[in-house]
């Protein structure tokens, strides 16, 4: 199927879709992203993501190139002209092209590159995986220092998710100076009795649009939340575990560095906080 992408103000087929040899992005990872995911034909915490891209683009002295309602409209354009009921938009702005390589920053007269493009995902919230669970493998966490901006400089958690498939597993926790940072490409959360127990924010990780919404859904089912480090050691010896992120939603883990956490199976926290996540969402979107 040829999909219908956007680049620059106009709707293309991807096969005439077009960005230059010289753009920031494509030299030197100097753009921003974002993923919403789409259920329903409907768009997920679309504000979220609005809110993070304007903070990434600020955090790198970008600035917006649409406005909130021409972002919207940007969105529900791919969802209806390439008839997606579940899936994802991604969305991509980069400092554009400005003629020659050079590491200064170019001048305003650079226009950005924005490109967005849609992924079908049929039975999204319905994953066989959300059943099973995921297994982990812990990996030092060798990022730059500023995993709080959403760039697409993204080679480490590649090749961090490639040596997790290779050990046999589905995904890999980040670690730094002895405690979780995060996952690839998601939030990393553990269990004990009631209480959960998820990294604070900081320049560290990602502040992940899931990660708010589940923590308020948390805080609102009466579960106690802690925004604190953990280590892998805690984390094995935790009840349950689970992830989040746009696309996963809530993510249960079912195994660390190849320990079962409680019976091996998805635990009732992550299960419920997952059933709480897709019914408000889906309820609220756009
Ligand atoms: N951390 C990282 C490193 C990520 O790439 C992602 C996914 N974009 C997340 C966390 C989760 O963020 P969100 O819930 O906004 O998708």
């Amino acid at each position: 199927m040829t999909r219908t992408v956007y680049v620059n103000g106009d709707y293309l087929p991807e096969t005439e879709a077009r960005v230059s040899i010289f753009d920031r992005g494509f030299l030197m990872a100097d753009g921003v992203y974002e993923v919403t995911s789409v259920l329903g034909g409907r768009l997920i915490d679309f504000g979220g993501h609005l809110a993070r891209l304007q903070r990434s683009l600020d955090e790198l002295e970008m600035s917006n190139p649409l406005d909130a309602a021409e972002w919207l409209e940007v969105h529900r354009q791919l969802i209806a002209r390439n008839g997606i009921d579940d899936g994802m938009v991604y969305l991509q702005v980069t400092r554009g092209n400005p003629g020659d390589r050079d590491f200064a920053f170019p001048g305003a007269d650079c226009a950005p590159t924005v490109v967005l493009f849609t992924q079908s995902k049929p039975g999204l919230a319905d994953s066989p995986a959300a059943k099973a669970g995921w297994k982990v493998i812990s990996l030092p966490d060798i990022r730059w220092g500023r995993r709080d901006i959403k760039t697409v400089q993204l080679l480490y958690p590649s090749m961090a998710k490639m040596a997790a498939k290779k050990a046999g597993v589905d995904d890999a926790w980040l670690v730094e100076d002895g405690f979780v940072t995060e996952g690839t490409s998601n939030n990393a959360y553990i269990v004990k009795g009631n209480r959960i127990v998820t990294r604070a924010l900081g320049h560290d990780i990602l502040h992940g649009i899931t990660r708010a919404a589940v923590l308020r859904f948390a805080r609102e089912a009466q579960m106690e939340v802690e925004e604190r480090n953990f280590s892998i050691d805690e984390a094995k010896a935790a009840d349950e575990a689970f992830v989040t992120s746009a696309s996963a939603f809530v993510m249960p883990v079912v195994q660390i560095d190849g320990v079962d956490l409680g019976d091996g199976r998805p635990g009732s926290v992550a299960t419920r906080l997952r059933e709480i996540y897709i019914d408000e969402m889906k309820k609220a979107a756009l």
